[in-house]
């Protein structure tokens, strides 16, 4: 089954009772036992719910996995991941990562006694010094927020394999209509769903995709135990939004395409930062990777002051002024003063973050509408 049929009929099927084509939202905290210890299938709602199982077994298709988890949120997703290791275990990341996943790492799992690396990693062979027997993990995300940095997923894997260490990517930013990290070598594919896989703004919702039956089960086991699941509204949501997810990732691919070229184009911009472009240092792994390149774009000014970046999101009509991304309207944002303000300025520098730098989640309006709209913000 290719990806555009998996979406809406991947290991989803009418439901037996009634046929209802979408899963009924099964809003129950407990399940009737025939007698003591015999359910019908669940027993109680934190270990399982079938709308959730449905929308489990369709972030699995999705990803061409074997096993899917759908949490609260992306980060309740990743702590689930981060509870697989022990004190003294170490974790080799990337040091421009979403800076929820960084405050987790630090804030909390540090406290645990995880210690994390945090390595450039658009150059694969700078992790290799921090591998050492303690190494467990490899966490990257691809492309990177906001930079648009591209890591080789392959090559990850395979020195993730050589030293027997689990790799997990987020794939967030790329969904799996671009990539697939698990035919890619990746052990674990992580989703903030709240973002491109629900589409619509509406709902916080992460999950987890793997193959390995092993792995599935210790994650199942945390999952259940540490009781960061998601709702059957929610669930019904993100299953709803997943149907439609690759004819908006087509338009968000389309319209990014344009108005990244527009923005190149542009005298008063310097920099823009698009895996799409010949001249992005990575492009011939975005190209080997991902089947395109996305609707996520960043940019600077040539001004290059604060004030100009806050003078063009502000002036923008119908890029919203806002966190998050992926859903179905056109957001724009400042990274230096929203998502990544809680780094000091000097170490936000280092890895590109400027006070010029704005982010665009390009929507699925009309490309002219968009383009104008930019227009009469720089002009
Ligand atoms: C939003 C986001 C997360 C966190 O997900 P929540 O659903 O907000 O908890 C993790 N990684 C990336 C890349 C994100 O964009």
């Amino acid at each position: 089954m290719k990806f555009n049929t998996k979406t809406i009929h991947g290991k989803q099927h009418p439901d037996k009772a009634y046929g209802a084509v979408m899963p009924p939202i099964y809003q129950t905290s407990t399940y009737a036992q025939n007698s003591p210890g015999k359910t019908l299938k669940y027993a109680y709602g934190r270990s399982g719910n079938p709308t959730r199982h449905a929308l489990e077994n369709t972030f699995a298709s999705i990803e061409n996995g074997e096993y899917g988890l759908a949490f609260g949120s992306g980060v309740a997703a990743i702590d689930a991941v981060l509870k697989l290791l022990s004190p003294g275990d170490e974790v080799i990341t990337t040091n421009d990562l979403y800076g929820g996943t960084y405050r987790l790492f630090t804030k909390i799992f540090e406290d645990f006694g995880i210690k994390f690396h945090f390595v450039g990693l658009a150059n694969i062979s700078n992790m290799i010094p921090f591998i050492n027997e303690n190494t467990k993990l490899i966490w990257i995300e691809t492309p990177t927020n906001p930079m648009m940095n591209i890591i080789d997923i392959r090559e990850v894997a395979a020195i993730a394999h050589d030293h027997n260490l689990l790799l997990a990517v987020d794939n967030t930013f790329a969904t799996p209509y671009l990539q697939q990290p698990l035919d890619l070598g990746a052990d674990i594919v992580m989703h903030s769903a709240t973002k491109y896989l629900g589409g619509h703004s509406d709902l916080i919702m992460g999950g987890l995709v793997v193959r390995d039956k092993a792995l599935a089960d210790r994650l199942y086991f945390i999952q259940n135990a540490s009781g960061a699941i998601c709702g059957p509204q929610d669930s019904f949501l993100a299953l709803r939004g997943i149907k439609t997810l690759h004819v908006r990732m087509q338009r968000h691919c389309e319209n990014g395409k344009a108005i990244a070229h527009y923005l190149k184009d542009h005298p008063k911009v310097d920099k823009v930062y698009w895996p799409g472009f010949e001249d992005h240092p990575n492009h011939h792994i975005a190209k080997s990777q991902m089947s395109d390149f996305g609707g996520m774009i960043s940019f600077t000014t040539k001004e290059d002051t604060l004030a100009s970046a806050y003078d063009i999101v502000k002036k923008l009509k119908l890029f919203t002024l806002a966190e998050s991304l992926g859903g179905v309207e056109s957001l724009a944002g400042h990274p230096a003063t929203m998502t990544h303000a809680a780094i000091p300025k000097a170490e936000r520098e280092k890895i590109g973050v400027k006070d010029s730098l704005i982010r665009l989640s390009v929507g699925i309006e009309d490309e002219e509408d968009l383009i104008n709209d930019l227009r009469q913000a720089l002009d």
